[in-house]
């Protein structure tokens, strides 16, 4: 006779059963290694506890790892996973040109390798690219600026002071000449005047996105050339170069009435620099909504994984010294105080009261 005792018994048998079916399909759908750069930017945090909830939600096991800006510690990282039989990799580099010997380990071993938001340069074996358009960024960074300054209508001549990311990170590349792309013109016609001259990636660039590099440059520049003159914009390519670049000009007086503050762009839309917004610090920033970004790269990770062909939208742009290598790029989006609470909030990407 069936008692409520036994219905319930078999009730849990099934559950059980259910939980050790679906862990053993998790199982059997292998391990994504995943390889972030550092936990010292919320962005890339968010980015690997994104990538992990996808996959883990499609039945994928994850070794997730950070490296703290440090090349040789990615690099095991790396050679471990491909050790440890990792099916997929996904990988944010530090340095994009030092994984060449890894990655022919990965590809001798059958593993697919996905770059993460950087390309991954002078390797045959790299095999897909999830990231943002990365020249639109840059364009989009220089048009808030100009936007902000009025160029369009004629105002001007301004000052401004320009930045540049990590010379070893492919992307600080496109961030640059998508921002010069728009910035050019005023520079030819003299409307904007680059108080320092420091011009080109080659004298502007910032090495591993280090903020506090970033505000002694700032301070140098400065005393050497602004003891007169005002700066009335920095292009800043990265939101933890901002907070620099902003420390440094309160240092010397900017950020009063008489001496407000220049016009700052930034990118990642992280949290500190949000509410630098608010205060009237920065100007504007880009949002990349790494939740997109995982769920792309998850697609890739899916679909070459069962055999169906990997969802790209862009097969021209990304060559990597070997060749170009097959893309899907996200679009990022400009972010001020004018739109912050629709794009941040309204998404539900943040809550009001981080900012409260
Ligand atoms: C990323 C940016 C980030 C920067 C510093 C770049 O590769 O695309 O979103 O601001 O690295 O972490």
């Amino acid at each position: 006779m069936l008692n409520l005792k036994t219905i319930m018994a078999a009730a849990l048998a099934g559950l059980g059963a259910l939980a050790l079916s679906s862990a053993a399909m998790a199982q059997s759908k292998g391990t994504v290694g995943i390889a972030m750069p550092t936990k010292s930017s919320a962005r890339w945090i968010d980015d690997g506890n994104n990538i992990v909830k996808v996959l883990k939600e499609r039945g994928y096991n994850t070794d997730l790892q950070y490296a703290e800006d440090d090349i040789p510690n990615q690099l095991s990282q790396i050679e471990n996973m491909v050790t440890k039989g990792s099916k997929v990799l996904v990988i944010a580099a530090i340095d994009g040109t030092t994984l060449s010997d890894v990655l022919k380990q990965a590809k001798a071993k059958g593993i697919t390798v996905i770059a993460y938001d950087r390309l991954i340069r002078d390797t045959p074996n790299l095999d897909y690219y999830a990231t943002f358009d990365n020249f639109q960024v840059g364009v989009l960074q220089a048009q808030s600026i100009v936007d902000k300054l009025g160029l369009k209508d004629g105002k001007g001549p301004f000052n401004i002071e320009l930045f540049g990311g990590s010379p070893d990170d492919n992307n600080a590349y496109f961030f640059y000449n998508g921002a010069m792309s728009v910035l050019q013109p005023y520079l030819d016609s003299g409307k904007l005047v680059i108080g320092s001259g420091q011009k080109g990636m080659d004298k502007v660039a910032t090495l591993r996105w280090d903020g506090a590099t970033a505000q002694a440059r700032m301070d140098n520049l400065l005393s050497a050339f602004y003891g007169k003159k005002r700066v009335d914009a920095v292009l800043s390519p990265y939101d933890g170069l901002s907070i620099g670049i902003i420390s440094s000009l309160k240092g010397v007086g900017y950020g009063s009435a008489d001496q407000p503050m220049p016009v700052i762009s930034g990118q990642d839309a992280e949290v500190p620099s949000i509410k630098a917004m608010l205060r009237g610090d920065q100007y504007s920033t880009i949002f990349k909504d790494t939740r997109d970004l995982a769920k792309v790269t998850a697609d890739m990770v899916d679909a070459s994984l069962s055999g169906k062909e990997v969802q790209v939208n862009d097969t021209k742009t990304y060559n990597n010294g070997v060749k170009v290598v097959p893309s899907y790029l996200l679009k990022p989006v400009v972010v001020d105080k004018s739109n912050w609470e629709k794009v941040l909030i309204d998404s539900g990407y943040y809550k009001k009261a981080q900012f409260q």
